[in-house]
């Protein structure tokens, strides 16, 4: 039977069902419903784990995908109001990666009231592999876009793709810049989409896991740029950077051979990490 986009949808529901944190019976609901006991489950599970451990030790923990007690705590989507704040402090005791054993094919939270939230990376994940399952199915062209998450199958038709990075800023929509290449991943995170607003400060949804409320950053969106085979490795970036600022996360993504990043401050400066960056500015 004829490959169709159908079969894409598919595999993404089903790379959805095991990592989801709210859907019911998903490997990730079993581990942190698991009460400190093993839990077996499937090989995409321990692969995103395994990477998301990888970007904690890295980033000395500003990355912790152990941040569901707290993350589970806010409604971003609807909500106006904080969390209680005790809560919030009692949940932030729970965080920390390295009491996530890995095993095999199977995991133990040595804090049984630890929550793991894969939020930060399962969507560069699901697109990595999604553009893998195309290819293997016969595609040799096409462009997979999961929330912002964008990675390129090959080129359009022997030509580069042009993807528009957003400027959340402009009143009419005109991008900051593109990006132009074939087999890229292009990850953005930023503080304007998804945010409670309480008082007169905007609280957004990445978190500094050591105070449980929203990271202070002095930027505004990171776009992290790779070939497609790094798409999760670009999403962890893109949170890891978005959570350490610009000074920091700057230097942070030098060190990473494989990745370039594009900061945009709040004021508006645009900063890159490579001096021969893929992407250009709008003029
Ligand atoms: P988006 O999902 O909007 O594309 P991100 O990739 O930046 O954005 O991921 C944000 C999500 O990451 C949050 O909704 C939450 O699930 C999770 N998260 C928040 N703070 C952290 C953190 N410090 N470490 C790991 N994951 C986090
Ligand atoms: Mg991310």
């Amino acid at each position: 039977m004829a490959f169709t986009v159908q079969d894409c949808f598919k595999e993404i529901g089903r790379l959805e069902k095991l990592l989801s944190r709210t859907i019911e019976g998903s490997d990730v609901d079993r581990i942190n419903r698991s009460e400190g006991k093993p839990v077996t489950v499937s090989d995409d599970t321990i692969e995103v784990l395994t990477r998301s451990l990888y970007y904690s030790k890295l980033s000395e923990g500003a990355f912790d995908v152990s941040i569901g007690k707290v993350s589970s705590l806010y409604n971003f989507r609807d909500g106006k109001e904080l969390p209680d704040k005790d809560l919030i402090s009692d949940a932030v005791k729970h965080i920390d990666y390295e009491k996530i054993v890995i095993d095999g094919n199977t995991v133990t939270l040595l804090d049984p009231e630890m929550m793991l939230d894969l939020g930060a990376i399962a969507k560069g994940y699901i697109s990595e592999k999604l553009a893998e399952y195309m290819i293997d199915n016969g595609i040799s062209s096409g462009l997979i876009n999961l929330g912002g998450n964008i990675v390129m199958v090959g080129s359009k038709r022997g030509e580069d793709f042009r993807i528009g990075v957003r400027n959340p800023e402009s009143a009419d929509n005109t991008p900051l810049g593109s990006i132009k290449g074939e087999d890229l991943a292009i990850i953005t995170s930023g503080t304007y989409e998804r945010y409670i607003m309480a008082g007169d400060r905007i609280y957004h949804h990445i978190l500094d896991p050591d105070t449980g409320y929203s990271a202070e950053t002095d930027l505004l969106q990171v776009t992290i740029i790779a070939d497609r085979a790094y798409a999760s490795d670009c999403d962890a970036l893109s949170t890891t950077l978005l959570l350490m600022g610009s000074e920091k996360g700057m230097e942070f993504i030098k060190g990473i051979p494989y990745a370039e990043a594009v900061f945009l401050k709040t004021g508006g400066e645009i900063l890159c990490s490579s001096s021969s960056s893929k992407f250009e500015i709008w003029s």
